[in-house]
C-alpha cells in the first residue's frame, strides 16, 4: 500500500478545497442529528484547512434518497450543517443543491476559512451512476480534491472516482482521516505485533467468509461469535435449534473448519433464548441447542476464553457482535470482548458500522488504539481488496 500525499503536503492556502467527508449520521424521526460521531472524525481535517486558510466546499451522502423530493426532504443536509457548525464554534453556508445554481454562487463567494456544504450527494443520479459530466461539474466548484470519507472508499461513486480525477495530479490528496485509517489498518496487513488475534462475529458467514480466509493466512488465532457460529456448529453436526443460519453455507463453513485447524477458536458455550427476544427465558448450553430455541450470545466459558486470548495479543482486530447485543438480555459476550479489547496493551483496531456502536455505547472507544469509520471499506481492506477510491489519489 503506497503512502499517499495529504493535505498536509500541498499548499491549500485561500484554494478552494472540496472535502469528500462522510457524513452519512444517524437521524431522529424529527430530522435531528443522533450522533455525531462521523462529523467529530472530519473535524482534524477542516480544522487543519481553516488553519491554513483555505476556502472549504464539503460533500458528503445521507442515507439513501429514493428520488421522491417529498420523501427524501429529512435527507437533505440543513441538519448536518447546523451541527458541524455548532462543533467548529463557526458558521456553515448550506448548498440547497449539489452542482446547480445556489451551490455555484455560494462556492464562488466562499471566502479564505469559509465553509460550505453541498446537498446531499445523492439527489443527484449522477453520484450512483458515476456520471462523467456530473464529475465535471462538482469538480468545477474547487482547485483541490481531500477524499476524507474512508467509510465510502470501496465504492465507485461519482465524488469518490471520477470527481478526483477531474483535478490536475498533484491536486488530489487524502484527508487526516483517511491518512490515519490507513497508517493503523497497514499495520494489521504489514508486520503486527505477535500473537496476531482476529475476533469475528455478526450476523452472516456469508459476509464474511473471504476476510476470514484471508485473516487465517495472517493471524495466530482467530475466534468466532457471533450469529454465525451456528452455521458452524451446523457444519459440525451440532444441533443449533431455530438459530439464524446459512444453509447455503454449510459446505464453505465444512471447507473453512478442515482447512483453518487449530488457528479457529469456535464459541463452546452458548446464551440460548425460548424467542429472540429480550424477555423470553433463557438458558446457558454446550452441546445441542434445545429444538425452537435460539442461540443469541456467547456463554460465560466463551467470555473468559476469548477475553485471555485477546489480553494477551500483540495486535487484535475485531469485527462483528459476539451476540443480539442491541438487546440487554444479549450483550455480556459483546462487552466481554470489548473490555478485554480495552485492557490489552497491544494495538486494538475495532471496525464495521455495528461493532463500532457496540464499543461506543460501553463507553470504550477512546480505550482501543482505533476505531475504524469504515465498515465495507475496513472489511473490504482487511480481505486484500481494492479500493477503487484509493487508487486515484496522489502518491506521495
Ligand atoms: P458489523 O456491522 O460490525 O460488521 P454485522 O453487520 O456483521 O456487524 O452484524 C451485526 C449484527 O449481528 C448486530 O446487529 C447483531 O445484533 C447481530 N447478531 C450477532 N449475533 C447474533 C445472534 N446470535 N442473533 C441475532 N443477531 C445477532
Ligand atoms: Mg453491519
Amino acid at each position: 500500500m503506497p503512502r499517499y500525499r495529504t493535505v498536509r503536503d500541498i499548499d491549500v492556502r485561500d484554494r478552494r478545497v472540496l472535502v469528500r467527508v462522510d457524513f452519512n449520521v444517524p437521524l431522529r424521526e424529527d430530522g435531528s442529528v443522533a450522533d455525531d460521531w462521523r462529523i467529530e472524525a472530519a473535524l482534524p481535517t477542516i480544522r487543519y484547512l481553516l488553519d491554513q486558510s483555505a476556502r472549504i466546499i464539503l460533500a458528503s451522502h445521507l442515507g439513501r434518497p429514493t428520488g421522491d423530493p417529498e420523501a427524501d426532504r429529512r435527507l437533505r443536509m440543513d441538519a448536518v450543517a447546523r451541527r458541524l457548525s455548532q462543533r467548529l464554534g463557526q458558521p456553515v453556508l448550506k448548498a440547497d443543491d449539489v452542482i446547480g445554481p445556489d451551490a455555484r454562487t455560494k462556492a464562488g463567494q466562499l471566502q479564505p476559512g469559509g465553509v460550505l456544504l453541498l446537498e446531499n450527494l445523492r439527489f443527484h443520479p449522477g453520484e450512483k451512476a458515476g456520471d462523467e459530466q456530473f464529475a465535471r461539474e462538482l469538480a468545477a466548484l474547487a482547485d483541490v480534491y481531500c477524499n476524507d470519507a474512508f467509510g465510502t472508499c470501496h465504492r465507485r461513486d461519482a465524488s469518490m472516482v471520477a470527481v478526483p480525477l477531474q483535478f490536475p495530479a498533484g491536486n488530489r490528496v487524502a484527508g487526516l482521516l483517511l491518512a490515519r485509517e490507513l497508517e493503523i489498518l497497514e499495520q494489521l496487513t504489514g508486520e503486527p505485533q505477535r500473537p496476531y488475534v482476529a475476533v469475528m462475529g455478526g450476523a452472516k458467514v456469508s459476509d464474511k467468509v473471504r476476510v476470514i480466509r484471508s485473516l487465517l493466512q495472517r493471524v495466530d488465532k482467530l475466534l468466532i461469535g457471533g450469529a454465525m457460529v451456528y452455521t458452524l456448529r451446523l457444519a459440525r453436526g451440532l444441533k443449533v435449534g431455530a438459530s439464524l443460519v446459512e444453509l447455503d453455507w454449510i459446505d464453505e463453513a465444512r471447507r473453512l473448519l478442515r482447512e483453518a485447524g487449530d488457528k479457529l477458536v469456535l464459541a463452546t458455550d452458548h446464551v440460548v433464548a425460548e424467542r429472540p427476544e429480550p424477555d423470553a427465558a433463557i438458558q446457558v448450553v454446550e452441546a445441542d441447542f434445545p429444538d425452537g430455541w435460539y442461540g443469541m450470545d456467547i456463554g460465560p466459558a466463551t467470555r473468559a476464553r476469548f477475553a485471555a486470548i485477546i489480553r494477551e495479543a500483540g495486535t487484535a482486530v475485531w469485527n462483528g457482535p459476539m451476540g443480539k447485543f442491541e438487546d440487554e438480555p444479549f450483550r455480556a459476550g459483546t462487552r466481554a470482548v470489548a473490555e478485554a479489547m480495552a485492557e490489552c496493551q497491544g494495538v486494538t483496531v475495532v471496525g464495521g458500522g455495528e461493532t463500532a456502536e457496540a464499543v461506543r455505547m460501553f463507553g470504550l472507544a477512546d480505550r482501543m488504539t482505533h476505531v475504524s469509520t469504515g465498515g465495507g471499506a475496513f472489511l473490504k481492506y482487511l480481505e486484500g481488496g481494492q479500493l477503487p477510491a484509493l487508487e486515484v489519489l496522489d502518491v506521495a
